[in-house]
């Protein structure tokens, strides 16, 4: 990760949705160096499945609310700053964009909560199944597949509008965790690659294997010496013993048709 007092050199992006996509594209930006804030206005979908079977890493499946919370707790460390906040308005502003959010967690209505806005440079949307703050906006196409609406992006997660990308289900990506946590890191390497930020690898490499070659530790990597290595093991391995330690008290949320809500 990132010198955190360079946090904020790479600019500011605003990731709208904090589920799987968002979470995933947030700890990468964060790493990275942007000064990254995740707005959530819900609940991600994973939170309403069963049993998670079909993640990698997880050989008897895993509990996919303690799935989401581990999601969270690892874009918090990685330096994300989780808020609660629906995004219900987005205006191209100078080189970025202005962000206005509703902080009740209403449907757009400024009645229903606080109205704030944010500044950022950027804007990753990952807030399956809401695009309507992209409505309207320049250059950004929306498209229709059966009852859900989209954003078209490239193979990068770039929307037509600079600055502004998409991640996830919202993006058209299959309904699949590993393939949206997979396209949140995709898009978020493709914003890095557009910003200013150098050449980027995020990894962590034992000691000397750059430098025992005569090579500079390339930017965003790392070297690490065995006591480093250790030290982070024991702690992930802590971290891990105490999330696993009792089954998670959360029930699956229901479908919102089911709960007296609309479609989803
Ligand atoms: C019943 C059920 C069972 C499933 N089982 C599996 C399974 O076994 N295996 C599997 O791989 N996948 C499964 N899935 C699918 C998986 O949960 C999704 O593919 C995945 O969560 C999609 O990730 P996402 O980030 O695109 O959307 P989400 O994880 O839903 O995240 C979107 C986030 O955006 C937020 N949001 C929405 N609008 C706004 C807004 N305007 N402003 C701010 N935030 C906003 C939402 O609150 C939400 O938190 C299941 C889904 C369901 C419904």
């Amino acid at each position: 990760m990132n010198d955190p007092d360079t946090a904020a050199d790479a600019g500011r992006v605003v990731v709208s949705g904090g589920g799987v996509a968002g979470l995933t594209a947030g700890t990468f930006l964060a790493r990275a160096g942007f000064d990254t804030v995740v707005l959530d206005g819900g609940e991600s979908i994973l939170r309403r499945n069963a049993h998670l079977e079909n993640v990698p890493g997880f050989p008897a499946g895993v509990n996919p609310r303690l799935f989401a919370d581990l999601l969270e707790r690892g874009a918090e460390r990685n330096g994300c700053l989780l808020e609660a906040g629906r995004v219900v308005d987005l205006r191209p502003e100078g080189s970025g964009f202005r962000v206005r959010i509703d902080a009740g967690g209403g449907d757009g209505d400024a009645a229903d909560g606080d109205a704030a806005t944010l500044v950022a440079d950027y804007v990753l949307a990952a807030s399956w199944s809401d695009p309507e703050y992209l409505r309207g906006l320049d250059s950004v196409d929306l498209f229709e597949r059966g009852s859900k609406t989209y954003v078209d992006v490239d193979e990068g997660g770039r929307t037509g509008l600079e600055g502004l990308y998409a991640a996830g289900r919202i993006a058209g990506k299959a309904h699949q965790t590993v393939v949206c946590a997979g396209h949140g890191a995709e898009v978020a390497l493709a914003l890095i690659e557009d910003s200013s930020v150098p050449f980027y690898h995020d990894w962590v490499a034992p000691e000397g294997y750059f430098t025992d070659r005569g090579r500079e530790v390339p930017p965003g990597c790392e070297e690490i010496d065995a006591e480093e290595r250790r030290r982070r093991e024991r702690e992930s391995m802590a971290v891990m013993a105490e999330a696993f330690e009792a089954p998670h008290d959360d029930e699956p949320t229901t479908h919102p048709s089911l709960r007296g809500g609309g479609e989803e």
